[in-house]
């Protein structure tokens, strides 16, 4: 069996680990790329959001390179997340390819967690179920370093002393995991660029901008759909918040289990007075998130959803009220595979000069309405 999953940012790390610890031969498909969003555009229905449509690319670039199997999350919900692998498996079996499809819900009680180590029971059926049940938690802890990793990388980038250095270190990170092999090799070399990041010279007393990233989950997670935002932000200077990352995801799933914490009813209980109850995707965590970033002081937030995207079109209904209410300046970007590089950047850079000023205006004791 050889096995090929769609990438979702950094997420393949972990999933890699997992199979290879399980010792399943992995495909691992190109990092997404412009080629990846034209292959699943051009097999994907017209109005369907670009996740499914990189996705799509994934899984066709992973199936010409090899694999005969293909391992998809799906779930049920009010989202189009629930039915991308069996449109997937349709427009695959169409291209002429053979492939399995081997899908797992989202694991978000007892039936679902067993579902998905039974998944994984029958893609490496040699190995014992306590040997899978240790390879899920080295998953999740090599997932959480990896998290740790980016998130010194947008607290450090703002205020590197040498331009690039943050940069330079992700792209051999980079390199290097995609070469490496299990556990205890992609930990350490997580651990080491932890370590090296953590070592870059910075300006301790530049006061940077604090901007949240919010929205859609693979829009915040998937670097190539969202031009790299947090790198742009970074290297203008400003400090990046990624409200949502793969980890608090995962935690959010597997709540249910009593030593697993997420910060899901945070979030709700923040969101409730604007949405109370979940609506499907992520759009009680945008607004929560916006809410507990208003509290923290954050100095605005960008909201990033995909065209068509049902749960952060209400969502971004909502956020004008936010904005008034809260008096916190949001800008929303909405990606598909037309969105153009030069007219996004235009609208970060004039969204920070706008916030800088605000901010300058508040230090010197002036309100600023931002609505
Ligand atoms: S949350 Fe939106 S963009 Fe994401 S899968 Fe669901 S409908 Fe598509």
């Amino acid at each position: 069996m050889k096995i090929t999953f769609p990438h979702m940012g950094t997420t393949y790390i972990p999933v890699k680990m997992m199979l290879d610890e399980l010792e399943v031969e992995v495909v691992l498909p190109p990092k997404s790329n412009k080629k990846t969003l034209e292959l699943g555009t051009k097999y994907s229905p017209e109005g369907i959001c670009v996740p499914f449509k990189i996705i799509t690319g994934n899984i066709i670039e992973g199936i010409e390179q090899g694999a005969d199997t293909v391992f998809m999350l799906t779930g049920c919900g009010p989202c189009r997340f629930g039915i991308f692998h069996a449109l997937q498996n349709e427009i695959i079996r169409d291209m002429g390819y053979e492939v399995e499809f081997i899908t797992a819900d989202r694991f978000s009680n007892y039936q679902g967690l067993k579902e998905f180590v039974d998944q994984l029971k029958e893609a490496s059926s040699s190995n014992h179920y306590i040997k899978i049940l240790k390879t899920i938690r080295k998953g999740l802890k090599l997932l959480n370093e990896v998290d740790v990793l980016h998130d010194l990388g947008n607290k450090i980038r703002p205020k590197e002393i040498n331009k690039g250095e943050v940069d330079y270190l992700f792209s051999h990170y980079e390199n290097e995991i995609r070469k490496s092999y299990g556990y205890i090799e992609m930990m350490e070399i997580t651990k080491s660029y932890q370590e090296k990041i953590k070592n870059v010279s910075i300006n301790k007393s530049r006061d940077c901008l604090k901007v949240g990233i919010v929205g859609e989950i693979y829009t915040i997670i998937e670097n190539y759909i969202n031009f790299n935002i947090e790198r742009k932000l970074g290297n203008m200077g400003v400090e990046v918040i990624r409200t949502t990352s793969a980890t608090e995801f995962v935690r959010e799933q597997l709540d249910f289990i009593p030593f697993i914490r997420s910060e899901k009813k945070k979030i709700y209980q923040a969101a409730s007075l604007y949405l109370d109850i979940p609506i499907g995707g992520h759009a009680i965590n945008t607004i929560g998130n916006i809410i507990r970033g208003v509290h923290n002081e954050y100095d605005g937030f960008v909201h990033l959803l995909p065209f068509t995207c049902m749960p952060e079109i209400v969502a971004l209904s909502i956020l004008p009220t936010i904005e008034k209410e809260q008096n916190v300046p949001i800008m929303s970007l909405v990606l598909d595979e037309m969105t153009g590089e030069a007219g996004y950047m235009t609208r970060l850079e004039a969204f920070v000069d706008l916030i800088q000023r605000r901010r300058e205006l508040k230090n010197e004791g002036k309100s600023f309405s931002w609505y």
